[in-house]
C-alpha cells in the first residue's frame, strides 16, 4: 500500500522567518520528501542561528556587519565546487541583470552612500525618484540601475547582496527583460548563500533598490 502523504501543512517553523524566494523554493523541494525533515530543521536552525548573530553584530557596527556578509558571501562562492559554477554564463560587461528589480536593506543602503561619499561617485537622485515612482516591475527608459555607468556597475565592491548572488546559467539572451519575462532566467544557487541572505530580511529593513536609497539619501 502506498504511503500517505507526509503532511499538507509547512513543517512547524517553515513560516516563522522570512526567506529568500530561492530559498522559499528549495524548502518547499524537501517539504516533498519526509526523509528532507532533518535538512530543513537544520536550514530553519541556522537561519535562527544567523540572526542572533547578525544582530549582536548590527548593535556593534551595522556597516561592519553588511562588510562581513559580503566577505562571507564572496566565500561561499569561491569555495563552491567548480561543477556547480561550470555553466555559469555570466561575465564582465554583460549587464542585463541591472535593469530588473533589486531588494536591498537598509544596511546595504547605508554602506552604499557612504562608499559614494568616499569615492566621489554621484548618485543621481532625481532620476533615482523619477524610478522609485515608475518601479522595476516592467521594463522601461526608468530600468536602469543607478550605479550602472559605462557598462560597469559603479559600486562593485559594496554591490548589493542581490547583485553579489546572482548568477546566471541559461542563455544570457533571456536576461533582456526588455525581450524576455524575468522567470525564465535559471540561476546559480548556493544554500549558504541564501540562508545568510534570508537572516537578514529577518533583521533590517528590506525594500526596493531606489526606494530604500532614497531614504538614505
Ligand atoms: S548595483 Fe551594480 S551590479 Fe547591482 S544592478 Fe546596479 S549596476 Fe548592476
Amino acid at each position: 500500500m502506498p504511503e500517505l502523504p507526509y503532511s499538507f501543512e509547512p513543517v512547524p517553523g517553515y513560516n516563522a522567518y522570512k526567506v529568500t524566494t530561492m530559498l522559499r523554493d528549495y524548502l518547499e523541494l524537501l517539504m516533498e520528501n519526509p526523509e528532507n525533515r532533518s535538512t530543513i530543521d537544520q536550514i530553519l536552525k541556522l537561519i535562527n542561528d544567523y540572526i542572533v548573530q547578525l544582530k549582536n553584530l548590527r548593535a556593534q557596527n551595522r556597516k561592519e556587519t553588511i562588510l562581513q556578509i559580503d566577505q562571507a558571501i564572496d566565500h561561499f562562492w569561491l569555495r563552491a565546487p567548480e561543477e556547480n559554477k561550470k555553466d555559469i554564463q555570466c561575465k564582465s560587461g554583460c549587464t542585463a541583470c541591472c535593469f530588473i528589480d533589486v531588494e536591498i536593506s537598509r544596511d546595504e543602503a547605508k554602506l552604499i552612500v557612504d562608499y559614494c561619499q568616499e569615492n566621489e561617485i554621484e548618485i543621481d537622485k532625481s532620476y533615482l525618484v523619477e524610478q522609485a515612482k515608475a518601479g522595476r516591475k516592467t521594463f522601461s527608459s526608468l530600468s536602469r540601475c543607478v550605479f550602472l555607468k559605462n557598462n560597469m556597475c559603479s559600486i562593485y565592491p559594496v554591490r548589493p547582496i542581490a547583485c553579489r548572488k546572482h548568477w546566471v546559467k541559461t542563455d544570457p539572451a533571456l536576461c533582456d527583460f526588455s525581450n524576455n519575462v524575468i522567470n525564465q532566467i535559471g540561476g546559480y544557487f548556493d544554500v549558504n548563500t541564501e540562508i545568510l541572505a534570508s537572516a537578514l530580511l529577518n533583521v533590517d529593513e528590506t525594500g526596493s533598490f531606489e526606494k530604500i536609497l532614497l531614504s538614505e539619501l
